[in-house]
Formats: structure tokens, C-alpha cells, sequence
């Protein structure tokens, strides 16, 4: 797997469960807004995978592909 971040070789997994080198082990992705209210998206997980979701779910429901 690659580091998301540089393309490096990953190491570990981050918090957000992304691979990532030792080096980007601590930074985060950067978030994307959300398309329906321009918050911030936290990484998401379900039985379809893994996704972006609107920090303020499940008050708004959107949602980008990673
Ligand atoms: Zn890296
Ligand atoms: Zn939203």
C-alpha cells in the first residue's frame, strides 16, 4: 500500500485508518467540504466501503467519494 499523503511506501495506518508513511503517520487528510453545507467530512466506513461524510451527520447527509 501507498502513503496517501506523498505516495511513500505506508507503514501504518493513521487515525482515520488511511495507509500512510511513518513519516504522515500523525497528519490527517485533508477533509474536503461537504457539498451540502460546506462543513468539514470525516472519513466514513460502511458495508459499501469507505467514504467521505459530512461532520454533521446524521443532521446533513453529505457525502463524497474518497
Ligand atoms: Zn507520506
Ligand atoms: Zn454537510
Amino acid at each position: 500500500m501507498k502513503c496517501v499523503e506523498c505516495g511513500a511506501t505506508a507503514t501504518k495506518m493513521n487515525e482515520e485508518e488511511m495507509p500512510v508513511c511513518s513519516k504522515h503517520s500523525r497528519s490527517k487528510l485533508k477533509s474536503p467540504k461537504c457539498p451540502e453545507c460546506g462543513l468539514e467530512m470525516k472519513v466514513r466506513k460502511s458495508k459499501y466501503g469507505v467514504f467521505w461524510g459530512c461532520m454533521a451527520f446524521p443532521m446533513c447527509d453529505g457525502l463524497r467519494k474518497i
